[in-house]
């Protein structure tokens, strides 16, 4: 099954159950302080869960553009290395505004996934929320009866409160989730690992691919829970991930949203995907951030140097230097993907037909000027690696070169050890920190998925560079 036609099925599927179609909100947020990216497809709805305003209708559905590159949800360092993360990626969602609730969410989420797009059911498993002793809440007994009457006890898995249950802030609507992920293992590989009662650790053949979220309840100022009068359903599935399932692949970018992109990076950059783990990661990064450069700017958010621009900037200048080292590419090049990617997305998306120039004449700009900062920063990294006393290169001149010329880290560890050298990684890490606390005390506060931004956030972008130790592994236990 194409992609478009995945697409239009869940929209037609939900539409027939009377819901309402949509349109994606903006993935830059233009009007809301407390975020900068659209990351869920609930976000343009939070009024009507918040109560502040009514819905035309009480049922809706559509496909969310989404980003995931700061606060709460930041994937970014995911993206390349492995296959099912993106930055930016497609969420498709239904809604009830005080509507139906848990039965017709599950049951619905069921017919489509097993009867509609025909998945086998035996690879699907699902976990609820095991309750939490703090709140007061046992696990979700609804949703397990629901549950039970579907699939297999052996399958219902329960998740904690980081999994399995949602909430907008510190205060307001929350309620436990019920997430569907699917086991693509062969059968093989299942039988090594069985009777251990850990089911989705990273494998990426394991993967979670629809969140159904029951809001049910308000936290109060206290910190104590309440009933809600009005429930809600909020759903998100990713649309990459469903692609993979139902074009029969195991990563996302061998389904038709990023095959011809794929294949326009091999071209243009003379190199073959599939044969090197470290090109394959480049040409995945190239194609995931791409997409999200070419959709903020058809959103209107140019690259620039604080807020959104400047997140924007470092997702670009994080694909141009993957190009730069991995593949070798020290002249323009991403910008010839946005034809590929206009014509393969248009449809869905006119923004990016409409805007294609503006993003063509915007990436080359900015790739023009980013390989200049690589060059001049090899000039300058030849002058430090000449002037060496020992074989250890200091993190202050490193962090001097980061710092003031935007040389990525990365690239100087490497370059330093290419030519023998090697870097004081901990005084980096100490001016990189030192410089983090600076930032930090220009105060952010953070409440879960909302972020309060400052006009010079930039401090949670600073730690891409880095090479980050902390693995998620997330841990569901047997009901
Ligand atoms: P994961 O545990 O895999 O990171 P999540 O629990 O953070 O996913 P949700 O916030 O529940 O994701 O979002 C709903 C759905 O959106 C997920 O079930 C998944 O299919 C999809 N999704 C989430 N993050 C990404 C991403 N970075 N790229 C592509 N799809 C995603
Ligand atoms: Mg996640
Ligand atoms: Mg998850
Ligand atoms: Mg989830």
């Amino acid at each position: 099954m194409k992609s478009k036609e995945i697409r239009s099925k869940f929209l037609e599927f939900f539409e027939s159950k009377k819901h309402e179609i949509v349109a994606s909100a903006p993935m830059v947020m233009k009007n809301d302080p407390t975020l900068m990216f659209t990351n869920a497809g609930m976000n343009q709805f939070k009024e009507y869960f918040l109560g502040n305003a009514t819905p035309k209708n009480t049922r809706v559905t559509d496909t969310q553009k989404c980003l995931r590159v700061s606060g709460k949800h930041n994937d970014l360092e995911e993206v390349g290395k492995d296959t099912y993360h993106h930055t930016m990626f497609e969420m498709l969602g239904n809604w009830s505004f005080g509507d139906y609730f848990k039965k017709e969410a599950i049951e619905w989420a069921w017919e489509l996934l097993t009867e509609v797009y025909k998945i086998t059911p035996e690879n699907l498993y699902v976990t609820i929320f095991e309750g939490d002793k703090t709140d007061g809440i046992g696990k979700d007994d609804e949703a397990y009866e629901i549950w039970k009457n579907i699939i297999p006890t052996e399958r219902i898995l329960l998740g904690d409160k980081k999994d399995n249950f949602w909430e907008m802030g510190d205060q307001g609507p929350c309620g436990p989730a019920s997430e569907i992920h699917i086991d693509l293992r062969s059968e093989e590989e299942k039988a090594k690992i069985s009777g251990k009662d850990l089911v989705n650790q990273d494998h990426p053949h394991v993967v979670e691919i629809w969140n159904l979220v029951f809001i049910q309840f308000n936290r109060k100022a206290d910190g104590s829970l309440v009933e809600l009068p009005n429930k809600h359903i909020d759903t998100g599935m990713g649309f990459e991930r469903l692609a993979m399932v139902l074009q029969g692949k195991k990563s996302n970018y061998d389904t038709d949203v990023f095959t011809p992109l794929i294949r326009e990076i091999e071209t243009i950059t003379n190199s073959t995907y599939g044969k090197n783990e470290e090109t394959d990661i480049a040409i995945r990064v190239i194609a995931d951030h791409v997409r999200a450069v070419a959709f903020a700017i058809a959103d209107g958010q140019l690259p620039s140097n604080n807020g959104a621009g400047y997140v924007i900037r470092r997702i670009l200048r994080r694909a141009i230097r993957y190009g730069f080292t991995f593949l070798d590419i020290k002249q323009p090049f991403i910008f010839k993907l946005v034809s590929t990617l206009s014509q393969q997305m248009s449809e869905a998306f006119p923004e990016l037909k409409k805007q294609k120039n503006l993003c063509e004449n915007v990436i080359k700009e900015e790739e023009s000027s980013f390989l200049k900062t690589l060059d001049q920063g090899l000039v300058l990294l030849e002058n430090i690696i000449s002037t060496a006393e020992g074989k250890e290169i200091s993190g202050k001149k490193a962090f001097e070169l980061y710092d003031t010329y935007g040389f990525p880290i990365d690239l100087t560890a490497l370059i330093l050890s290419e030519r023998g050298f090697s870097l004081n990684q901990a005084e980096f890490e100490k001016e990189l920190q030192q410089q983090k606390e600076r930032s930090r005390s220009a105060a952010q506060t953070k409440a879960q998925d909302w972020v309060i931004l400052k006009e010079d956030d930039e401090e949670e972008f600073i730690g891409y560079d880095q090479l980050q130790a902390d693995v998620k592994i997330t841990k569901y236990r047997k009901v």
